[in-house]
């Protein structure tokens, strides 16, 4: 595949999301909530528009980071799209799962649940791991050594912050409910012990006898 094509659907991926993420946002706004990110979180929100938005734009509509572009081969075209692909699946099925309890700050709304089901079963934080699936597709996808690994770099000061702050929000709230999830859910990769390669294999099986 032509590093044309991957980024036109780096392109497809990125508008999808921003669609997708404004329906969320617009019930969110309507609220009028406070704002929940502190001065820090707002340079480092600012460091990830730079790194996800900004550079991959500016890269792909100009030839201004021409010099810096890398050649990878062609075969790791399939395999990234995936991973993009997947990433952005994970990253708005964590939305419905969520449902009301999403917000895009901090926030512990009245009759909060703890949401353990759906992607929450497999990690803690799903969305932030759909970030890094995005982000290391962006690396294969965008081949320049500026703007290829610009998110997965500029994105790390928010989610290190991020993720102490909001799990020590859920510990404060859910107490002993918070404590044991963390002691069964891995925070962004499935425990080895919660994949079953021998269901996945049993599934294989079965839909390959079904069509044949
Ligand atoms: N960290 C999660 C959610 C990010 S949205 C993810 O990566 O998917 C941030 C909001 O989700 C916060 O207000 C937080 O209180 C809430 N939240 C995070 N995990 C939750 C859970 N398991 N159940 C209910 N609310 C949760």
């Amino acid at each position: 595949m032509d590093r044309a094509y991957l980024e036109i659907i780096f392109l497809c991926g990125f508008v999808l999301q921003v669609v997708l993420r404004s329906y969320y946002v617009q019930y969110y706004v309507t609220e009028k909530h406070k704002r929940y990110f502190n001065k820090k979180e707002r340079l480092f929100l600012l460091f990830i528009f730079v790194g996800f938005q900004l550079l991959p734009l500016l890269y792909v509509f100009s030839d201004w980071f021409a010099f810096f572009d890398y050649n990878l081969p062609k075969w790791l075209a399939f395999p990234s799209s995936m991973l993009y692909g997947f990433g952005i699946w994970l990253f708005f099925r964590a939305h419905a799962d969520l449902g009301k309890y999403w917000s895009p700050g901090l926030e512990i709304k009245a009759d909060h649940q703890l949401i353990t089901t759906g992607v929450f079963k497999w990690v803690r934080h799903p969305m932030y791991a759909a970030f890094v699936a995005i982000a290391i597709a962006q690396v294969f996808m965008l081949q320049n050594w500026i703007v290829g690994p610009a998110f997965l770099l500029l994105a790390i000061p928010f989610y290190m912050n991020r993720v102490k702050r909001e799990e020590g929000q859920l510990l404060r709230y859910f107490g002993e409910q918070y404590r044991n999830y963390m002691h069964t859910t891995n925070a962004l990769f499935p425990r080895k012990e919660q994949i079953d390669f021998s269901l996945i294999f049993a599934r294989l099986k079965f839909s390959v006898k079904n069509k044949g």
